[in-house]
Order: C-alpha cells, then sequence, then structure tokens
C-alpha cells in the first residue's frame, strides 16, 4: 500500500499481479477505500475471480508486466476467491540467462535462476538523512557460467539472508529463483529483492534441473573478463543418437550432458607415465617415457627419474536408449569415478596378497548409471570423420533429482500436445 499526492488529492494505493492458466499476467489496482478492502484479503498464491471490473491501458512506468493492459477495481466489482480445489497453476518464468542480464538496462524486471555460490557479510549503509539500512549481497551463478550480486535488505531478508547462509556453510545446494525483480548498477550489475519477495529457495521447476544436474562447483566468473561463454541449450541433456545426428550435419563443438550406463572400460592402457618432479613450484605432470627398468625422462625437465608417477586415461564405452559411443576421462574424472588413484589402480596388478585386481575395480563401476558432462568434437582421420568425446565431469545418477527431472519433462511433453 503506498500513500500518494496530487495537486488534485491525497490518498492510497496498491497493487497485485495475476496470471491465468495460460500464463498471461495483469497488474490489478484499486484506490483508496477499494484498495483498504481488498488489501487484507490478497493472498500470494490463491486464486480469484474478478467481475465487473474496468480496464485501462497499464503505465507503462510503473506497470513491466507483459500486457498493455490492466485492471481497475471500482465500488461495483467483485473480487472472488476461489475454492482452494482449483488446479494449481504456475506462472510461466522466463528465466534470463545472468550473461544477458549483464547487459540489460537498469530498472528492467528479470526472472532469473541460479546457484548459490557466495556470500557476503552484512553491510550497513548510511542513508543521506543519517539512517542506516543493512544489506547482504548473495551472488548467484547460472548456465551461463556468469555471477550477479542480488542484495538482500532489511527488513525483511535479514532473516532470509541468514537461513540461506546456514543452508549454504551445511553443505546444502542452495537454488534461488527470482522472479521480476529489478536490474540495477553499481560497481557492476546486480538484482534488487524488492519487498515483496518475490523467488522461491529449491524450486521443483524445469529449469533447476540443468543446475542441479550440474552440481554445485563452478568457477566464479568475472563477467567483465570475456570468459569461457555457453549458450543457453549447450547444457541440456541430449541422447546419444541426437549428438550423432547433430554432428553429421553441423560439425561443432558441443558441451552437454548425457544420462549413460557405463557399457565397457579398456583395461589396457587405462593410464600415462607423467613427472613427478617440481616444475616452477607445482608438479610438473608432463608426460614422461620410459627408458629402461626404473628410468623415465622428462621431456620439459630433461631429467631422469627413478620412479614416475600414473595418471588416467580411461577410455570408455557409453551406452543409452539410443546408441553408444567411446569417450575419454583424464586424471580427475577417473579418479572420482573409480575412487582410487591411477597409481594404485596400476600397483594392483603386482600385489599378490589381496584379491582386488585392475580388473575387478573397473568391473565394479560398470553398467551404472551416470551424468556425464561431455565435450564432443568431430576432426578428420584419414578423410574419415571421427567424433572425440572427453567426459568433463561424472556424477552418479542421483534418482531423486532423475525422478523430478523426467516429472517435469513429462508435464512439458502435456503442455505441448
Ligand atoms: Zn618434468
Amino acid at each position: 500500500m503506498h500513500q500518494y499526492n496530487t495537486i488534485k488529492c491525497n490518498g492510497q494505493v496498491f497493487s497485485f499481479d495475476i496470471v491465468d492458466e495460460e500464463g498471461c499476467e495483469v497488474r490489478i489496482t484499486c484506490f483508496d477505500e477499494i484498495a483498504e478492502l481488498h488489501y487484507h484479503r490478497v493472498e500470494k498464491g490463491a486464486w480469484y475471480v474478478v467481475f465487473k471490473d474496468s480496464v485501462k491501458d497499464a503505465s507503462t512506468v510503473y506497470n513491466k508486466l507483459n500486457n498493455h493492459l490492466e485492471i481497475i477495481l471500482t465500488e461495483t466489482s467483485v473480487l472472488k476467491r476461489c475454492a482452494s480445489d482449483v488446479a494449481e497453476t504456475e506462472k510461466k518464468l522466463q528465466f534470463n540467462p545472468i550473461n544477458k542480464v549483464l547487459t540489460t538496462s537498469n530498472n528492467t524486471l528479470v526472472d532469473v535462476i541460479g546457484v548459490v555460490v557466495n556470500f557476503e557479510e552484512i553491510l550497513v549503509i548510511r542513508r543521506k538523512d543519517g539512517s542506516t539500512v543493512k544489506k547482504r549481497i548473495v551472488k548467484i551463478n547460472d548456465m551461463s557460467t556468469f555471477t550477479i550480486d542480488v542484495n538482500l535488505w532489511r527488513p525483511p531478508s535479514e532473516q532470509l539472508g541468514n537461513d540461506l547462509k546456514n543452508m549454504h556453510a551445511s553443505g546444502t545446494f542452495v537454488i534461488l529463483a527470482i522472479q521480476n525483480e529489478r536490474v540495477g548498477y553499481f560497481n557492476g550489475k546486480f538484482i534488487n529483492i524488492s519487498a515483496s519477495m518475490t523467488f522461491e529457495i529449491n524450486p521443483f521447476i524445469l529449469e533447476a534441473n540443468p543446475l542441479r544436474l550440474r552440481g554445485p562447483i563452478l568457477p566464479c566468473i568475472d563477467p567483465h573478463s570475456s570468459g569461457v561463454h555457453h549458450s543457453d541449450s549447450e547444457y541440456q541433456r541430449m541422447t546419444i543418437a541426437s549428438i550423432l545426428q547433430r554432428l553429421s550435419v553441423m560439425p561443432e563443438t558441443l558441451e552437454t550432458t548425457i544420462k549413460v550406463v557405463l557399457g565397457f572400460i579398456k583395461e589396457d592402457q587405462f593410464y600415462y607415465t607423467t613427472c613427478p618432479l617440481q616444475f616452477n613450484g607445482k608438479e610438473c605432470k608432463k608426460k614422461c617415457s620410459k627408458l629402461g627398468d626404473n628410468l623415465w625422462l622428462c621431456p620439459r625437465c630433461q631429467t631422469q627419474i627413478p620412479e614416475c608417477n600414473y595418471k588416467y586415461l580411461l577410455q570408455m564405452k557409453l551406452q543409452d536408449q539410443t546408441s553408444s559411443l567411446w569417450a575419454n576421462a583424464f586424471d580427475e574424472v577417473g579418479t572420482q569415478l573409480l575412487a582410487l588413484s591411477a597409481k594404485e589402480l596400476y600397483m594392483l596388478q603386482y600385489d599378490l596378497t589381496i584379491e582386488k585386481t585392475p580388473r575387478s575395480i573397473l568391473n565394479k563401476v560398470m553398467f551404472t548409471h551416470y551424468n556425464f558432462t561431455v565435450l564432443v568434437s568431430t576432426y578428420t582421420y584419414n578423410s574419415e570423420r571421427r567424433l572425440k568425446v572427453t567426459i568433463n565431469k561424472v556424477q552418479r545418477l542421483d534418482f531423486e533429482v532423475e525422478c523430478n527431472y523426467l516429472l517435469a519433462e513429462i508435464s512439458r511433453m502435456g503442455a505441448t500436445t
């Protein structure tokens, strides 16, 4: 409820936004005693039928909804709350990728969804009139890999900021869906959470699934640097057949997620040998060649080494319901997949005291489901086009997340038929 003062009169005004089953939205505004009448009766998430209202052109200054009309309630209007058995629907949010929001003009209202990646401590800001206000900045990051600040002001969002911080600190993966909030600029773009606080924590909506599948770990990229840019669709899940088909018509490099069963892992040459020496303060890791028994040569350090290191180079056959392909996984993914370092796996073949063999370790993960983030590209070898597939991220299938993903996919199919 706001007070207004014009030359002619003073009064109060109150607005709320409604959305119907088709996702069309419109603002309803009431003035003075009508505002007084309805202000405490309108509840977020409830269903209403409006009769005998009047319609006018929407003010483009105050009303940024996607509707050029606006509803005004008068003395004769009826605002009736529906029975609770009306089917629930939600406004169809149109999430803007953060990289696009960063180039949006100030005061634009946006819908954004992202993973909380950082919290700042509460800041106390002194206003011009000497009063103070508290603010906490939360950083979120989305599939565009860009990060934006979300400003939580108190009141009312201090408690919310604390709750989010506790969830984040306890290792809970927090996704924030923000609806219809304003973009601003102060040392970089930010989104202000307004007093109406239109956002949701860990929403069960389709758009949250790529973030859930991706997991919380991705480096924050400074929006001002020219970081790696991903378009919206690149992380969407694809089937193997659709990857093969897309690359057969359009050779390109593609990063996507696939849900697969691990069909086979080659046991011969699952590793390569590297240099364990220090180079510029870090492990050298350069591929080194064998000179003889207990003797290796690093081409970078130009040193003979009595014992080399081992890193994974796994060659795996991935299968889904549509097709199969061969993919490579390097040390980080291999270690995560097998829960054993390449050196430990290599040594197993010489350890005759235990029953485990490299093959038995590899067999343990075979025929299990994974979500892999893969980088797929094509190259030509002997005038034949071949596929190069590298697994960049491995995630064992989380059945709860997967069920939500499938349910959302099914309801989306229903919506389009
Ligand atoms: Zn070296």
